[in-house]
């Protein structure tokens, strides 16, 4: 692929301010990739806006010169979306970190593509609300990352993911064009919502600049359970028991599954809340309004469960401390398995139904292609999402192995990671060759020069 031309950055240093440019020496190896464990090139250009119209100016000079481009926000990403491809100039967010104040009346707040997620919750919270997505890279992962992926997360059970939290974004088109819905109106059926086309499309039609968040009331009491189980069937039934029990209380529903829960303790010198003993852990917690009584309800709920033979163990935070300490071992999980060095990372959904029929079949598949394949499996069961993680020396042929159990269990090859380079070769496995036309001629009408995140999600060419 040709190099930026020289052109192409005079012209653009005649436009952007002197930190917005970075090329050569002064571009740090960390703009090559994300987090999911592929080298990209090292870039040759990496472009920083500090302003939309900035994002403008580039997208009309690169549109100019076919210039191809991949978008970065936090380089959290774990399929390969930000990643560099030879010839590509990096388009990184990071400059644009403005945060809006509150809007009380509508709950709502405008951030900037740049602004950290964490950020955005920590504001959110000084003014009573919360925000409805975390994740365990809240820290880094930013707005514009998270609209471009639909991010997920713990809390999707409750308020839904990404998408359910963008009343409307502020996109670049790749001609240079803005196209903006900020107005944060709750109902807009003016034609299309083109907001919308920009939420999981992976940078692949726009890059978004800005957004318009949803806030919800901040609850005032939580408390969240660590239980052990007998089986998958018996942390179903709990999640089917809570969801009746305890309705819109219940906020989230985590499965760990053994051996990751007992290594991880071990290996990070963490005291289990519970004797580890059982196949399946799940954590589960209520977020509600009434303090006096929200967590008499659970604890009567989870009370019941045990009596039923679905909880065999279970132990219940007291404090904010210790509702903070329990929830910790979730984060820990990744904290753990990023340590254990490269490994295939998968992360699929399932019709609930059919979670046990895939796993007992993913198992048996994978071992046939790799005898030695070591899985740790968790996930948001809630959502019926697994994290499917394999220590393997075949991950290819284990992610093909897999990813078929997932496609014959009628599930998704991607739940909330998204596609990027990493699973571009599944996509099949998911959508349709009609969809995926569909997606093309997309991609062709807003981006026909193919300057934006080129060979994500898909390739152009069948
Ligand atoms: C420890 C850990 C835990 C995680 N947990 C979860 C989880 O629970 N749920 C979940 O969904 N994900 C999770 N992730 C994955 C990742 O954090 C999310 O995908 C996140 O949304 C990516 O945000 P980012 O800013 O890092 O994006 P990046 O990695 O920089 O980019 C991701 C994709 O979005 C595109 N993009 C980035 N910014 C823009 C923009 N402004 N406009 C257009 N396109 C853009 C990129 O080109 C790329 O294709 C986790 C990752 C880690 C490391």
């Amino acid at each position: 692929m040709a190099k930026p031309t020289e052109q192409l950055i005079s012209q653009l240093q005649s436009r952007l301010d002197r930190a917005a440019i970075l090329v050569g020496e002064a571009i740090d190896p960390r703009y090559g990739d994300d987090l999911s464990g592929k080298p990209g090139e090292r870039p040759e250009v990496v472009l920083r806006p500090r302003y939309t119209s900035d994002v403008a100016e580039i997208l009309k000079a690169c549109n100019a010169a076919c210039q191809p481009l991949v978008i970065q926000g936090g380089r959290t990403g774990l399929s390969g979306g930000a990643r560099v491809l030879a010839g590509e100039v990096v388009l990184s967010l990071e400059r644009m970190t403005s945060l809006g104040e509150v809007e009380t009346t509508a709950s709502t707040i405008i951030a900037e593509a740049g602004v950290p997620l964490q950020a955005a919750q920590e504001k959110a919270d000084a003014a009573g609300f919360v925000f409805g997505v975390d994740i365990g890279a809240r820290g880094t992962a930013t707005i514009g990352g998270n609209i471009s992926t639909n991010a997920g997360g713990i809390r999707v059970l409750r308020y839904g993911n990404f998408r359910t939290q963008v009343l409307g974004v502020e996109a670049v088109l790749a001609d240079g064009s803005v196209v903006s819905s900020l107005k944060g109106l709750a109902k807009d059926n003016t034609g299309y919502d083109l907001s919308h086309l920009f939420i999981g499309s992976e940078g692949t039609l726009g890059v978004v600049t800005r957004a318009c968040l949803r806030l919800h009331p901040k609850p005032i009491s939580q408390a969240v359970a660590f239980c052990a189980l007998p089986s998958l069937e018996k942390a179903m039934a709990l999640l089917q028991f809570l969801r009746a029990r305890l309705g819109t209380l219940l906020s989230g529903f985590e499965i760990i599954f053994d051996p990751l829960m007992s290594e991880m303790t071990e290996a990070l010198g963490l005291q289990a809340p519970v004797p580890l003993t059982t196949p399946v852990y799940v954590l589960t917690d209520i977020q509600g309004m009434s303090p006096e009584t929200d967590e008499t309800v659970f604890a009567e709920a989870l009370g019941q469960a045990i009596e039923d033979g679905m909880v065999s163990d279970a132990v219940v935070s007291q404090s904010e401390r210790e509702f903070q300490a329990l929830w910790a071992l979730r984060d820990d999980c990744n904290t753990y398995l990023f340590g254990l060095g490269p490994m295939l990372s998968l992360d699929v959904s399932l019709p609930l139904p059919r979670m046990g029929e895939f796993l007992a079949r993913a198992r048996t598949t994978q071992n046939s292609v790799d005898a030695t394949a070591r899985d740790y499996i968790f996930g948001h069961l809630g959502d019926g999402n697994l994290h499917y993680c394999v220590v393997t020396e075949r991950p290819d042929a284990v992610a093909e192995a897999v990813f078929g159990c997932v496609a014959q269990a009628g599930g998704s090859i991607s739940a909330e990671h998204c596609i990027g380079l990493n699973k571009k070769s599944y996509l099949h496995l998911s959508r349709s060759d009609a969809e995926i036309t569909a997606m093309r001629r997309m991609k062709a009408a807003l981006d026909p020069n193919n300057i934006l995140n080129p060979g994500r999600i898909f390739d152009m060419s069948a």
